[in-house]
């Protein structure tokens, strides 16, 4: 049953229950009221009768009197005239001692009569009511009987009526019918029949709504009378009874269907509504019709509804965002190998996840011990440098230990170096790979220093980051961590293409690049570029006399030298075995004579250490070609250097030549003689053995005059 459908029960039960108990109760004691006054009416119309009946008698007596006084017959039939004259009796019946009459006066009415004096038991119908005298002489000796008789017609009925103010029937005759009434046609059976059940001064009703007695037959009263009298108004007040009942119900039951709509229908709106809200519509809003209960409910649902919408509408708007921003993460990730740009994504998609304001990513710088800032999100951090150890950044660097929190309540108090905030997360990250998830029931490692720090700062709606934040960062750390170790492996895989692993300087492919790209250089500015190729003299012997390894020894230490020499911007390689080139821009043919001067003596006055070997002296032969003043092609600088250097082998060792052509070169290098003097008299690459003794290999010193 629905809520509607108890509603209105409830509220008919309510209303209509009272409504028809009370009508019961009004119907029931009208009823008995009218009952009661009937009865009352009837009792009073029955005395009535008898004494109506009774002075009739009496009138009877009076004339039967009268006559039994008159003894002679003349004057008895004259005396009985006068009384019937008069209107004393009907008619007066003498009868002598035999019964035989003597005497009847005209119209006097045939038995059966009623006999005052005692009711008879014949059932009638009577048609007269009659008083009997004892005639006596004066002896006393019965001489008859005196009648004196009263007709029962229609008008002696009705003066009854008349008298008691009631409708009087008079029965006769077995079953009892009636013979004369006053009461209408139509109810007289009916009257009737209720009379046949009562006995002396009940009452009985019938159907119609009458309420019906007897009078007599009894002594004074011989005659067998029915009274009758309608119940009257409450019959009236029956019809206005039911009119208020059915009206009140009417009432109640529009009453209650009004009351059980106006109570249900916002309640079916609700519930209608929740139901498409929790189908996904979160647009469904219920109309509000009151202040009341319901009216209440309706306005929290619909503020939840809009708030989830809105909650829902923000979700999604961020998490659109952070697809985004995984979008341009993946695409950065998988297309530069360029750290800022690399890490500036990822702190962008880290604060877009976490919903921070504000950000930074430092890397160690292992030699100072600082964290220099890469890359921030809505502070500056560029040219930032925190001290390891100092503030939030150079704690959590420290430790290891990611942290989160309120500046004014958790602590600690921010370094001048980094940047200001409220809230904060910040996780450190290592470089050589992602950090360990913890193993539940291993002691973890302890926390190192981490190579990098990663930070987001106050986030918006004034919340603080929380623990799930801190795992979020922590992966985009990990992605950070992959990222530099990718950009540094990447830089390391350059590196390693492009130089001599043995030396560490440039390689042959690098010098090939580089000379062109200078070459263009200097031509596309009008500058020199002077291209220097050198080759350690008589390597093969160090090779033989001390073995491979000490001579990749010399080699190396031959590196450092050269790179001692050179400035900055000028580039040394390693061509191939013993082999070197370098490049020197904007330098004229002057400019490389120096360099190669300074050159032959880095390498000629000390001596290189070789282990367990002592030092031996190392000669080298250089030879110069400066473009375009030599060659005009890259390719063409090289081969007149090679040139010369084979010119300055030829002539001897240990110096240097200009590829021919161009400018005059000053004056070229002269072996200096005796410049080194090793203690252990073993034969030495491109020298003099030491303290004279040749190795047979020695080349002539010679001066090479310019
Ligand atoms: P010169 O140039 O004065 O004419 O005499 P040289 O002995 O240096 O002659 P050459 O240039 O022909 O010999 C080069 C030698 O350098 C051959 C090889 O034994 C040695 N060599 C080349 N590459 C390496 C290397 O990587 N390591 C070592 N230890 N030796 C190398
Ligand atoms: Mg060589
Ligand atoms: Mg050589």
């Amino acid at each position: 049953m629905t809520l509607r459908g108890r509603l209105t029960a409830a509220f008919l039960a309510v209303v209509l229950g009272p409504v028809l108990l009370g009508a019961l109760f009004v119907g029931g004691t009208v009823a008995a009221v009218g009952r009661d006054r009937a009865a009352d009416q009837l009792s009073v119309a029955a005395t009535a009768v008898r004494t109506s009946v009774s002075s009739l008698c009496q009138q009877l007596q009076a004339a039967a009197d009268a006559v039994a006084v008159a003894t002679d017959p003349v004057r008895q039939t004259d005396v009985a005239s006068q009384v019937v004259a008069r209107g004393l009796a009907s008619g007066v019946v003498v009868e002598g001692a035999d019964g035989v009459p003597t005497l009847r006066t005209p119209g006097a009415p045939r038995r059966p009569w009623a006999d005052c004096a005692q009711p008879s038991a014949d059932p009638g119908p009577f048609v007269g009511l009659a008083v009997r005298i004892e005639a006596r002489d004066a002896a006393g000796v019965p001489l008859g009987s005196v009648w004196a008789t009263h007709d029962l017609d229609a008008a002696t009925v009705g003066r009854l009526a008349g008298a008691s103010g009631t409708a009087v029937t008079l029965l006769g005759g077995t079953p009892p019918t009636a013979v004369h009434s006053t009461e209408s046609a139509g109810t007289l059976a009916a009257v009737v029949a209720a009379a046949s059940g009562v006995r002396g001064d009940a009452v009985a009703e019938t159907t119609d709504g009458r309420i019906v007695r007897r009078v007599g037959p009894a002594p004074g009263q011989p005659l067998p009378l029915v009274l009758s009298v309608p119940t009257g108004q409450a019959q009236g007040l029956y019809g206005l009874l039911v009119c208020t009942v059915v009206l009140a119900g009417l009432f109640a039951v529009s009453a209650a269907w009004w009351l059980a709509r106006s109570t249900t229908r916002p309640l079916a709106e609700l519930a209608a509504a929740a139901d498409r809200a929790a189908g996904g519509d979160l647009a469904a809003r219920v109309p509000v019709r009151g202040q009341d209960e319901v009216g209440r409910l309706a306005v929290a649902f619909n503020r939840m509804t809009r708030e989830t919408q809105a909650y829902v509408k923000a979700l999604t708007t961020s998490r659109d965002q952070l697809r985004g921003h995984l979008a341009v993460l993946g695409d950065t990730l998988s297309s530069t190998h360029d750290l800022q740009r690399i890490l500036q994504v990822i702190l962008e998609t880290a604060g877009a996840a976490t919903g921070a304001s504000g950000g930074v990513v430092l890397l160690l710088d292992p030699a100072t011990g600082t964290l220099v800032g890469q890359c921030g999100l809505g502070v500056e951090a560029a040219g930032r440098r925190v001290p390891l150890g100092a503030g939030l950044l150079g704690g959590v660097a420290a430790t290891g230990v990611p942290r989160r929190g309120r500046v004014d309540r958790d602590g600690p108090p921010l370094s001048p170096f980094e940047p200001a905030c409220r809230t904060y997360v910040a996780v450190p990250f290592n470089v050589a790979g992602p950090p360990a998830e913890p193993v539940p029931g291993v002691q973890p490692p302890e926390p190192t220093t981490a190579s990098g720090v990663l930070a987001l700062y106050d986030r918006l709606g004034h919340d603080e980051f929380d623990d799930a934040d801190v795992i979020t960062l922590r992966t985009f750390a990990g992605q950070a961590a992959i990222a530099v170790d990718n950009v540094r492996v990447h830089q390391e895989a350059q590196r390693l293409s492009l130089t001599d692993p043995l030396t560490g300087l440039w390689n042959y492919r690098y010098l090939r690049e580089s000379i062109r790209r200078e070459v263009e250089r200097a031509s596309r500015f009008g500058r020199m570029l002077a291209v220097l190729a050198l080759d350690l003299d008589r390597f093969k012997e160090v090779n033989d006399t001390y073995g491979h390894a000490a001579g990749d020894m010399v080699l190396v230490e031959f590196a450092r030298r050269i790179r001692g020499v050179v400035r900055e911007v000028d580039l040394a390689f390693r061509q191939g075995g013993e082999e070197f080139v370098v490049l020197l821009p904007e330098t004229d043919a002057d400019g490389a004579a120096i360099v190669a001067r300074r050159l032959g003596a880095a390498v000629r006055d000390d001596v290189f250490d070789l282990e367990g070997a002592g030092g031996i002296v190392v000669t080298v032969s250089i030879g110069i070609a400066v473009f375009p003043s030599h060659a005009a092609t890259a390719q063409a600088v090289l081969d007149a250097a090679d040139d010369a250097l084979y010119a300055a082998k030829a002539a001897g060792r240990d110096g240097f030549r200009t590829a021919p052509g161009g400018d005059p070169v000053m004056a070229e290098i002269p072996v200096a003689s005796a410049a080194v003097t090793p203690t252990d008299n073993q034969p030495r690459a491109g020298i003099r053995p030491a303290g004279g003794a040749s190795s047979g290999t020695q080349p002539p010193r010679q001066t090479r005059g310019g």
